[in-house]
């Protein structure tokens, strides 16, 4: 079939190998510890379960508003006030089927065929290919382990071209882990108002964040009102990464625009969703509580184990859920980047991990902490076994699934 010139311009994630593998392997019954999730391995709490199934049992199972129920758009402005004392009105909040979603209608609605998008790089592959989806050209600003991996001012500006049209910035960073120093954040949302460019600031993990470091949104500033889109979604966390909720807060006209793009494709969010999202957002908080201390011990218990491994240095990140650890010692003994150390860890020690090459650059691999210690446990004594012998006659055997793990 001849298909559309646009969908060229986009691939399927180059994590998909690796997981695809992993899914294999483990189909065959061999015993995979999976680092490679992006997801909170909690349950979704039981409150908002049960909103779901009161929704459902009340027949509230039709089309809803496009951009969902006025009792979900003030859930959204009023939670986003009370975290980061911003002041939306219900009009400048549209929902949408994921913070995906929110962020593909977004830059559709922004970015014109030949526009330039700034994406600073280790970045989630989704921006680009939705960048590119769009028509826009992909400008990468390389941030460096050295600096943490922050986006700063001056690093945007060496990016701006006269065609930059939008900025994507993502903290705390999939896959990094990097927050953005908020003074810092305040300078490239003015640089970015100054020269005309829009930043959609993607929230997605806005509530997870360390070392007493107070949740931050660029919406809290009125100054920037009308250039900063804010990009928010309660799939991580609520551990509500199946229900598909979403949000855009922004200014009004930029609402407008989504609302028409969002009318012609998805429509409403499930309904069902949407009040299990009210559940969420207004009652009881201490599940992301929980889980941020959970977060919190698992950070820090891989960190310090990845940094024990001779070969392996990690940062530690301030957000998130992923460590990201640079594996470039392996180079010098034969291991080509890191989609062959992921693919190599994978078949010789059975731990999956998500290659740097999935995210721009190519001496990192990202660790999924959301899963229990006793597995980062166990998937850090094999990276350890990895390490020792990566690169050398015994590591480079082909034995794959027959190697005993820990
Ligand atoms: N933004 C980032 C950086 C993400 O990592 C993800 C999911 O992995 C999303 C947005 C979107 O999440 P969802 O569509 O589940 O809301």
């Amino acid at each position: 079939m001849k298909l559309a010139g646009r969908v060229s311009r986009i691939s399927v994630s180059q994590t998909m190998e690796v997981n695809d593998k992993a899914l294999q392997m483990r189909a065959r019954g061999v015993d995979i510890v999976d680092f490679g999730a992006g997801e909170p391995d909690f349950p979704t709490p039981d409150n908002v379960k049960r909103a779901a199934v009161r929704a459902i049992e009340s027949n509230f199972t039709r089309y809803t508003a496009i951009g969902g129920t006025p009792e979900l758009r003030e859930a959204i402005v009023q939670s986003h006030a009370r975290l980061f004392g911003s002041n939306y009105d219900v009009g400048e909040c549209f929902v949408n089927v994921g913070g995906k979603h929110s962020i593909f209608n977004t830059v559709s609605a922004v970015v014109d065929n030949g526009d330039d998008v700034i994406i600073p790089t280790p970045y989630w592959v989704s921006f680009a290919d939705i960048a590119r989806y769009a028509g826009g050209r992909t400008i990468f600003a390389d941030t460096s382990e050295a600096e943490g991996f922050r986006l700063t001012a001056k690093l945007l500006e060496k990016s701006i071209t006269p065609k930059t049209r939008l900025l994507i910035a993502n903290s705390p960073s999939n896959p990094s882990g990097a927050v953005i120093d908020d003074e810092e954040f305040v300078r490239i949302a003015a640089l970015c108002r100054d020269r005309g460019i829009v930043l959609l600031s993607d929230e997605c993990y806005s509530r997870f964040l360390y070392d007493g470091n107070k949740p931050f949104s660029l919406g809290s500033h009125p100054e920037f009102k009308d250039t900063v889109v804010v990009c928010g979604s309660l799939s991580k966390t609520y551990a509500m990464t199946g229900w598909r909720i979403g949000y855009v807060l922004g200014p009004k006209d930029l609402i407008l625009a989504v609302q028409k793009i969002q009318s012609h494709s998805t429509s409403n969010p499930s309904s069902i969703a949407q009040k299990a999202a009210v559940e969420a957002l207004t009652g009881p908080q201490d599940s992301v509580d929980m889980m941020l201390e959970e977060y919190a011990k698992r950070r820090d218990f891989v960190v310090k184990g990845l940094n024990a491994i001779p070969g392996i240095r990690c940062m530690s990140p301030g957000g998130a859920f992923y460590a990201y650890p640079n594996i470039s010692s392996s180079f010098k003994r034969g291991i080509k980047d890191s989609l062959d150390f992921s693919a190599q860890l994978l078949d010789k020690a059975h731990v999956a991990v998500v290659p740097e090459a999935a995210f721009g650059t190519s001496e990192h691999i990202r660790i999924s902490y959301a899963t229990s210690i006793e597995n980062l446990d166990r998937g850090l004594k094999r990276i350890q076994d990895f390490m020792a012998t990566a690169g050398t006659p015994e590591g480079l055997r082909g034995d794959g699934e027959s190697r005993r793990c820990r």
